[in-house]
């Protein structure tokens, strides 16, 4: 197991992320994000099911006496909150849903605060939003209250900021959330609890003999078809959403699991190396935190349509964008933004644009060596140079 001293938290010394391939390597993990879904945690009778906090407080206070520090990503705020004002089965505006989350949100802190209690444990609120990450100030200051918060062990919940968020910066849903956090506080392990008992390689109520996977090296695009369409899910899951978290987290070097949150002490069976839920494998396909952050957390401004040329050097040469390959702008944005690689159809990357899209429109299809005549200056001979462009697809990196 090759670890190394990592830096020192208030006295407490983490070590670097814990090296996990296999089930047993699990009872190496210093540091878990648990994720737990609206409908694990939802009664439409009394709003929250507080058997299942209190079955959850259980097994995460045995895990903190394992040495093992968690974080819960919450969800069910609206879900509670329509329970709580009479609002199941409404078609709710984003101000009524805003509304809910704000009653919801309450009733959840109050029910961790109350089932952790048993343990003298502490449990802190953490709202955010997907523009807390995007910002570096706000993303360094929400990285270190939770180092803080789990140096004094306390078990930080985290949610989005439902109340505040438009769909520009929006998560959502709660399992990139919890892949977003994982990778924001170096967790190892991402568990997302829901009601199935994890990924199966056929649908479960339709064939009897679907099977569960027990474990995924390689999360590929046969992997991610296994989960269907969202709308046609084996249970309520939100399967596809899960895998594209495991996606996130697995690239960025932390290992994701889905188990059934019902089952119970499930958690601690993982941790006991039982054949628990699909348990996702860090591949050799690696994001560095600065691809990660141009991959799954910053704004998509605007899209370059590049023709098959352009794609073929991108995918399989390791190529920069030039203006020569690009057929078309789409968007409106400034230079540094985000903005996707789309060919034929299909996005193939994302990268930093080294010009705004007015610019860009003008050299769209000249050689690099024409745009300073056309623009009259020439900052960069790539649209996006190499080292800030990551593929969508397989090929080289
Ligand atoms: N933040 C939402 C809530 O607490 C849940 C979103 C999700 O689960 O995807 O209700």
């Amino acid at each position: 197991m090759g670890r190394c001293l990592k830096r020192a938290t208030n006295g407490r010394i983490r070590k670097a992320n814990t090296v996990i391939k296999t089930r047993q390597d699990l009872s190496h993990v210093q540091r878990a994000i648990v994720k737990i879904g609206s409908s694990l945690l939802t009664d439409t009778e009394t709003g929250i099911r507080m058997s299942m906090v209190e079955h959850i407080a259980a097994q995460v206070h045995a895990m903190q006496q394992m040495g093992v520090q968690v974080s819960i990503v919450s969800s069910g705020a609206v879900a509670i909150g329509c329970v709580h004002l009479g609002w199941l089965g409404k078609t709710l505006s984003v101000h009524e849903k805003q509304a809910a989350a704000a009653v919801g949100q309450s009733w959840l802190m109050q029910s961790y605060g109350k089932a952790f209690a048993k343990y003298n444990t502490q449990v802190a609120q953490m709202l955010l939003t997907k523009d807390d990450l995007r910002h570096r100030r706000r993303y360094l200051n929400a990285s270190n209250t939770s180092e803080t918060l789990f140096s004094a062990g306390v078990i930080p919940i985290v949610n989005e900021n439902d109340t505040v968020v438009v769909e520009e910066i929006k998560f959502g849903d709660n399992d990139n959330l919890g892949a977003l956090v994982a990778l924001m506080v170096n967790a190892d392990l991402l568990v997302m609890m829901t009601d199935v008992d994890g990924l199966y390689d056929a649908n479960p109520n339709q064939y009897q003999d679907a099977k569960r996977c027990s474990m995924v090296d390689d999360l590929n695009d046969d992997v991610m078809a296994m989960a269907g369409d969202s709308d046609s899910e084996f249970g309520t899951g939100g399967m596809l959403s899960k895998l594209t978290a495991a996606k996130i987290a697995t690239r960025g070097g932390v290992v994701a699991a889905i188990v059934n949150g019902q089952q119970r002490h499930v958690l601690i069976d993982l941790f006991s190396a039982k054949d628990v839920g699909t348990l996702f494998l860090c591949g050799e396909d690696r994001h560095s935190r600065h691809q990660h952050w141009i991959a799954d957390v910053l704004h998509v401004a605007g899209q370059l349509h590049v023709d098959a040329g352009a794609a073929q050097a991108i995918v399989h040469k390791g190529a920069s964008l030039l203006p020569i390959g690009m057929i078309d702008v789409q968007g409106d944005f400034d230079k540094g933004e985000c903005v996707e690689v789309v060919a034929d159809s299909m996005v193939i990357a994302r990268g930093l644009c080294n010009y705004n899209s007015k610019d860009l429109r003008r050299v769209q299809g000249l050689s690099s060596k024409d745009m300073a005549k056309t623009l009259g200056y020439k900052d960069f001979t790539s649209v996006i140079h190499r080292d800030n462009l990551v593929l969508k697809v397989r090929g080289k990196s």
